[in-house]
């Protein structure tokens, strides 16, 4: 796999990810994303071959060795998608936010092409989060209506393992500390909330992702942020949560739901 299914995908104009080319070099590199489309999952990639190998995890990664995790080979990503985080626009593929949940670099144990031809790829990752011997195990025995890219993705016992671990804990991203709901444009109004005699609403980082984007959220932004300008009013929390939330909504997606579910015939399950 190259990536020409990665660019067949998405549309460049409409979609801030970035475009993908071979990578002439090839770190070590691993990246794990969580990604809030129309389902919350991780994207566990090893960068490889000048591209990001890459796993849809939907339970995510797990440091503890008596979970296995189920991981969804997907198309090859571009290099360059290491440190993608942000929001992918409604009606793009994928559509959602993603955070860069983890970052760091492999060591292979072994002939890494030769591990991932046969199925049974060893490593240890050296991450800020994830570290340690893994395994990602391609599943033989096929279910009705397999595509035959289901893997295991399992922590070999080590001094890395944690059996409480719990990923919900680790709500933040690698590189901006931001929670996924900050990423996705929350962060304004729980700064607002938590000072209200702010002059003008915060969150410039990430005002640009709406811009063009998303014209409905911008305009229930831009509503939900002129009551700053009148006298703090008990009124306006209550007011202004449900208008987060369903800017929240139209991003991560429900009503979208079905949109992609119909393409998943023809693409994949799991963007
Ligand atoms: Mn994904």
């Amino acid at each position: 796999m190259a990536l020409e299914k990665y660019n067949e995908k998405r549309r460049f104009n409409q979609t801030p990810e970035p475009e993908g080319t071979l990578a002439r070099e090839t770190g070590r590199r691993f990246v794990v994303q969580k990604h809030h489309a129309s389902q919350l999952h991780y994207d566990f990639r090893l960068e490889m071959d000048g591209v990001l190998k890459s796993w849809a995890v939907p339970k995510g990664p797990s440091l503890n060795s008596a979970d296995k995790r189920l991981a969804m080979q997907v198309e090859d990503h571009p290099v360059s998608y290491f440190d993608f985080e942000g929001i992918i626009p409604e009606g793009n593929y994928g559509a959602g936010t993603v955070m860069v949940w983890d970052v760091g670099t492999w060591d292979p144990l072994g002939d890494a092409d030769e591990m991932l031809s046969k199925g049974d790829l060893k490593f240890r990752l050296h991450g800020k989060k994830l570290n340690g011997e893994f395994v990602l195990a391609h599943m033989r025995a096929r279910l009705p209506g397999s595509k035959g890219n289901e893997w295991l993705l399992i922590k070999k016992k080590d001094d890395a393992m944690e059996p409480g671990f719990n990923i919900d804990k680790l709500d933040y991203s690698a590189l901006t500390d931001r929670k996924l709901a900050e990423i996705a444009g929350n962060k304004d109004a729980a700064e607002w909330e938590s000072n209200r005699k702010a002059k003008a609403p915060v969150m410039k980082g990430a005002e640009w992702l709406f811009e063009n984007k998303d014209k409905k959220a911008e305009k229930r932004k831009s509503s939900a942020t002129k009551p700053t300008t009148r006298k703090a009013q008990p009124k306006k929390k209550s007011a202004t949560i449900p208008k987060v939330t369903t800017k929240l909504k139209a991003i991560t997606g429900t009503k979208r739901t079905n949109a992609v579910k119909k393409s998943a015939g023809k693409t994949r399950r799991s963007a």
